[in-house]
């Protein structure tokens, strides 16, 4: 007898460890453990969508004639906890699973191996375009990685939108002229934004149990697992895919960067918290755009400024970190300790009066999601300015978002927002002073503070906070040629105005 163990981020309808297997000599395990949902304290959305999917990938299997063991956090403490009950009942020859999403469940393995006595196996994973080993061998031992040519080489794998020598669809790799429309354009085109469908299970009673264990086992943790909102099944996934295909993929590109208050969502597709545990292919989801492009119901710029975040993004992050582990998520090279404001959990009372930051965290707080402007260019934006820790900020990241994995959260974060890599991933730091999300935002409407205003107690912060940044890390930047122009701003700047920038950052910062 053998044991196929199928972890909660992994729940594909194809799974190839099953695929290799005889169901009548086969058991599968799905094992729910206290202390790995109370790891970090993840949104109430997140381990509700885990659990539940979950479930109810056990029930299809189930239907399908599998045998199962499905060991329930009612009653499982830890993996090892749920692997010695299933070992005892079951007694598997050995245990085979696809290779773990992350670092530290991979390293746990021989351990766990070692304390169960019975050996395990794993196979390749199926959940990303691009195998480690291949992206190990592009990346080499180069200083740093271009996005851009990761992702050109992948349109060409792939054969998306290339022609049949390998030149892009259109005659352009990227049509960001097209896309990335600002608030005064969304106001002016005034479009409409489609309504998110609703969760199709939300009357499914072993959604309802779920949500009633998570309330109750992890209660302390951010979001309110009774407002849950996503799919948790496969066939619902599609339809989920479906319905951005029809009524939001056309507005992706030109929306793709603009923000909206109470509008959270805009045109963005919302698949990652599906695409992360496996629900949703990487590949399928390209594929219906590339076919509403063909049938002509998505502009050529809207379909290739998605295919450019999965395939390229996605897969390109996915790739660092297994190239960088282990380390990659302990670098800290812009030297950033101070911690985590107490505005950032979004407490009543606790709120931050920088109403950017502040829309931000609500819609995190009750959703787990923000788009990706919101995480680079607001709340990003911040942490790197205000040179928050590293760890903590990670960490947060972490336990605020339903999509988040270590594997996705460590390039985003240490790479792309906070700089921390030396610029392993970006060849600069993403930091903005008001300007960017004034334009891009209806923020600053609502906001105590002025944008335009540079100094002084109605100054937004992001603009002292912002030449503060080049002040303090002028040496590094200085050799950034990316940035030197922003250097030499800085440098331009009498040491009085120098000195007052630093005050009011400081004084900021401190209060
Ligand atoms: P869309 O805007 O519709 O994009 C389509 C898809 O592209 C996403 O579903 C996602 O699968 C992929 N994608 C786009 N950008 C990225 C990227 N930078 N990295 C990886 N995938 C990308 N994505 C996560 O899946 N989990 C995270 O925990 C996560 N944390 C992030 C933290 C920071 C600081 C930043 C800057 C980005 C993060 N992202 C993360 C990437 C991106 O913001 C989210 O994938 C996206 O906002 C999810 O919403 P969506 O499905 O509506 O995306
Ligand atoms: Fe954010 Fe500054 Fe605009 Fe306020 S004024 S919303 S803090 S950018």
């Amino acid at each position: 007898m053998t044991t196929v163990w199928i972890l909660g981020d992994q729940l594909l309808e194809d799974h190839p460890a099953l695929a290799e297997a005889d169901p009548k000599e086969t058991v599968v395990l799905f094992v729910e453990s206290q202390r790995r949902g109370g790891h970090l304290k993840y949104h109430q959305h997140k381990l509700v969508l885990i659990y539940a999917a979950m479930r109810h990938r056990a029930k299809e299997l189930r239907q399908a004639d599998w045998t199962v063991d499905y060991r329930s956090l009612e009653k499982t403490k830890d993996f090892t906890a749920g692997l010695k009950a299933h070992l005892k009942e079951y007694e598997p020859e050995r245990i085979v699973l696809m290779e773990p999403n992350d670092w530290a469940t991979t390293q746990a393995l021989p351990k766990l191996e070692k304390a169960i006595k019975v050996p395990m196996e794993t196979v390749p994973t199926t959940m990303f375009l691009v195998g480690r080993g291949e992206f190990a061998q592009w990346a080499g031992e180069k200083k740093s990685l271009l996005m851009e040519s990761h992702y050109r080489r992948m349109r060409k794998k792939l054969g998306l939108l290339v022609d049949e020598n390998g030149e892009p669809e259109g005659g352009e790799w990227n049509y960001d002229s097209e896309n990335r429309q600002t608030f005064s354009q969304f106001k002016k085109v005034a479009p409409q934004v489609p309504v998110l469908p609703t969760s199709p299970e939300a009357d499914d009673s072993d959604l309802q149990d779920v949500i009633g264990l998570v309330a109750k086992h992890f209660a302390d943790h951010p979001g309110k697992a009774e407002n849950f909102w996503l799919p948790v099944t496969r066939a619902s996934a599609r339809k989920w895919l479906d319905s951005f295909i029809k009524t939001r993929l056309e507005g992706f590109g030109p929306w793709e960067d603009t923000m909206v208050e109470g509008e959270p969502k805009l045109f963005h597709s919302v698949l990652s918290p599906l695409l992360n545990i496996g629900l949703l292919t990487p590949l399928e989801c390209v594929q219906a755009a590339v076919e509403a492009y063909r049938k002509g119901r998505a502009p050529l710029s809207s379909v290739e400024g998605f295919v450019r975040q999965i395939i390229g993004w996605r897969e390109f992050v996915n790739g660092i970190y297994w190239h960088r582990m282990p380390g990659y998520t302990h670098l800290n090279g812009l030297g950033a300790k101070r911690p985590l404001p107490e505005w950032v959990w979004g407490e009543e009372g606790k709120e931050t009066e920088m109403n950017c930051l502040r829309q931000s965290v609500r819609e995190v707080r009750d959703s787990g999601y923000n788009h990706h402007i919101q995480r680079l260019m607001v709340l990003g934006n911040y942490f790197l300015l205000s040179g928050t820790d590293t760890a903590e900020v990670l960490d947060w990241y972490n336990s605020m978002y339903v999509d988040a994995y270590d594997w996705v959260m460590a390039a985003n974060v240490i790479g792309m927002i906070l700089y921390a890599d030396d610029g392993y991933l970006a060849t600069k730091p993403y930091a903005a002073g008001s300007g960017y999300i004034n334009k891009m935002s209806n923020y600053c409407k609502g906001c105590r503070y002025k944008p335009s205003v540079k100094t002084g107690e109605e100054a937004c912060p992001f603009n002292y906070l912002y030449w503060n940044f080049y002040g303090e890390h002028l040496a590094r930047f200085s050799k950034n040629h990316r940035v030197a122009f922003m250097v030499k701003q800085w440098e331009k700047k009498s040491a009085a105005e120098q000195a007052a920038i630093r005050e009011q950052a400081a004084a900021f910062l401190a209060g």
